[in-house]
């Protein structure tokens, strides 16, 4: 039997890291198997879906290695409306959903207490189908629903404990938990790889397959994502978009390394280890059953060492829309024509170590390329002292007289000017660095004054001499 696992994301919104990473779970069980991953995309909340989610969903899942053309697919729920409906007709058929017309108050009035779901009034009453008349799954009033889950053992549910769930609405429309199934179904999947919050909806789903004469996939319910307060991560408070990460500027290695620690570790004391490896090892039956902590920090620091990894020419490369302002990244402060690459080049290096997101190189650099610096206020007032106008006067007077505009000339330099005054050359330097790059912290002085040459160095220098008189 060939492996068929799917990754179904509903369009409504922008893709989150926690369906990044059932995705990748669902890629690598495929692999592993010898199996096919389909991509199936549920577009059936017609009020709720916009096609550039869709789009989203492709590129970002492009983005972490999941590249379009390598999987079945994307199907589309929509297009499978009419099956569907079948279904649903057929489930009536054969008696196993009845229609019914009751509200929620009606339930209510009934059972007085407060609603704790359906009390089957209509199960045996013979309501024909019609306009605002709902179907409802029969479900079995005995016996058990043991699901098989890789990850959870066999959660067993009481039948009699599961109300007759609607499978379609007041309007003939197939709800959610019945596409999902029928889709399934049609497409041969064998493994349902999802997160944990579908797992209340796998018995009643595992009965429709049952009553449509299907054998249940077996599932595996990844465990929930969750916020450093433990709370499940929520677009309207997390940052969970695939793609503001990317934007950010975190590289899609570090991204699915870190993606595939949610839950799970590879052997040994390591984290951050090569795809490959992760391929070989992942183990879906041995992610964790609690939730996983998704920890911006960490990943950021992971990101931190994929960027060091990169060789210098990969780093310059992957720097550029950041540089220029591609797509939906915003353009760098400097205008394209005062870009100057082989400066950027001349820094790359020493930007590479010390950034954890690719979007930190604009400000490192942009004192490179602008005309004058972007002056941080409150970093000039911190270092700008009553004694740095002579310190500047006396530093530009010795850059003047160097022979060699290089970065241990300037140093030797400037500490030799602190040193008449008895400072040290971390306090020297700070009123140069602010007059020349704006900031209090940045790529190491002296060669960010080599590459930016002395006509500019001094220029700067001079000019932040005459703001303090
Ligand atoms: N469209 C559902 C979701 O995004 C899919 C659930 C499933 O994987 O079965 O949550």
């Amino acid at each position: 039997m060939t492996v068929r696992v799917r990754f179904a994301p509903s369009p409504t919104g922008m893709f989150h890291v926690g369906g990044a990473r059932s995705a990748l779970q669902n890629w690598i069980y495929a692999k592993q198997q010898g199996g096919v991953f389909v991509l199936r995309i549920e577009d059936t909340d017609a009020a709720r879906n916009k096609p550039e989610w869709t789009e989203g969903i492709l590129s970002a899942l492009d983005w972490i290695g999941i590249s379009r053309g390598s999987y079945e697919g994307p199907y589309f729920q929509s297009a499978n409306a009419g099956e569907h409906r079948a279904a649903a007709a057929r489930l009536n058929e054969s008696g196993r959903a009845y229609y019914c017309d009751c509200t929620r108050e009606d339930v209510q009035a009934r059972t007085g207490s407060q609603y704790q779901g359906y009390d089957g009034y209509h199960r045996d009453r013979g309501l024909g189908p019609g306009p605002g008349h709902a179907l409802r799954f029969r479900t079995p009033d005995e016996g058990t629903t043991v699901v098989v889950d890789l990850i959870r053992g066999e959660p067993t549910f009481e039948n009699k404990l599961i109300e007759d769930f609607v499978i379609a609405r007041g309007d003939g429309s197939p709800v959610f938990l019945l596409a999902n199934v029928v889709d399934d179904m049609t497409m041969g999947i064998t493994h349902v790889i999802r997160a944990e919050e579908h797992l209340p909806n796998t018995p009643k789903q595992q009965l429709l397959w049952e009553a449509l004469g299907a054998k249940p996939p077996i599932w595996a319910h990844v465990p929930v994502v969750v916020n450093e307060k433990r709370q499940k991560l929520s677009k309207r408070r997390d940052k969970v978009a695939l793609e503001a990460y990317r934007d950010e500027g975190y590289l899609a290695g570090a991204m699915r390394n870190y993606l595939m620690l949610l839950g799970w570790a590879p052997s040994g004391d390591r984290e951050i280890v090569p795809w490959s490896v992760i391929e070989d090892e992942f183990r879906l039956d041995e992610v964790n059953l609690s939730s996983a902590f998704f920890d911006e920090k960490k990943l950021r620091a992971f990101n931190g060492e994929y960027i060091r990894a990169l060789p210098v020419a990969e780093f310059i490369d992957a720097c550029q829309p950041w540089l220029t302002g591609t797509g939906t990244i915003a353009p760098p402060p400097w205008q394209p024509e005062e870009f100057d690459a082989d400066a950027f080049a001349a820094v790359a290096p020493l930007a590479q170590t010390r950034i954890a997101v690719l979007s930190e190189i604009v400000p490192n650099v942009d004192f490179l390329f602008l005309a004058s610096p972007l002056i941080d206020e409150a970093a000039w007032t911190k270092t700008m002292k009553d004694g740095s106008a002579a310190l500047l006067d006396d530093a530009v007077a010795a850059f003047e007289a160097l022979e060699s505009w290089d970065a241990e000339s300037l140093k030797s330099t400037l500490e030799a000017v602190g040193a008449e005054r008895g400072l040290k050359l971390g306090k020297t330097q700070a009123p140069v660095r602010v007059a020349v790059t704006g900031r209090t912290v940045g790529l190491p002085l002296f060669e960010s004054l080599e590459v930016l040459g002395r006509e500019r160095t001094l220029t700067r220098m001079r000019a932040a001499r005459l703001r303090l008189v």
